[in-house]
């Protein structure tokens, strides 16, 4: 089998890091690191052939579809993500958010996506405290008609 130089070309999760050799069936064996920090060595048809994307954590990650995604600028409400946070106990990628009230926080993406997570947690407090201002509001225009402001 002819070499065919694999370094640095990028499949899916997997970058080709160098040469790690020769199966039993001569066919060239390649040192990859995957998106998700592991290292693996992957037979070179598998990796033109589409067969071996990543060191196998992309199988488990569509499965639980907490696929890694760039959500880095991404806006979720209050939220503009700043950068990677890290992953959880299953896998799963936490963004770092910068919150319009000023608050960092780190947020699991599947929740920013779905759409459950939009501030740092002001939010809620925020929305809480308009409802006591408007029926403040209504107390206080009440009382303003009285003394006939408009
Ligand atoms: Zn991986
Ligand atoms: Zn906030």
């Amino acid at each position: 089998m002819k070499l065919k130089d694999e370094t640095r070309n990028v499949y899916d999760y997997l970058t080709v890091l160098s040469l790690s050799g020769k199966n039993k069936r001569g066919i060239y064996m390649w040192l990859c690191e995957c998106d998700c920090g592991n290292q693996k060595i992957v037979a070179g048809n598998l990796l033109r052939n589409g067969s071996t994307r990543s060191c196998g954590c992309l199988r488990k990650q569509r499965i639980t579809e907490t696929l890694k995604k760039e959500e880095v600028g991404n806006v979720y409400g209050d939220l503009t993500v700043l950068s990677l946070f890290g992953k959880n106990a299953l896998g799963a990628y936490i963004w770092l958010c910068q919150c319009k009230c000023g608050n960092q926080k780190p947020i699991l993406g599947t929740n920013l996506r779905a759409g459950n997570t939009k501030s740092c947690g002001c939010l809620r407090k925020r929305k809480s405290s308009v409802k006591v201002k408007k029926q403040e509001g209504i107390i206080y225009i009440k009382s303003s008609k009285v003394v006939k402001k408009k």
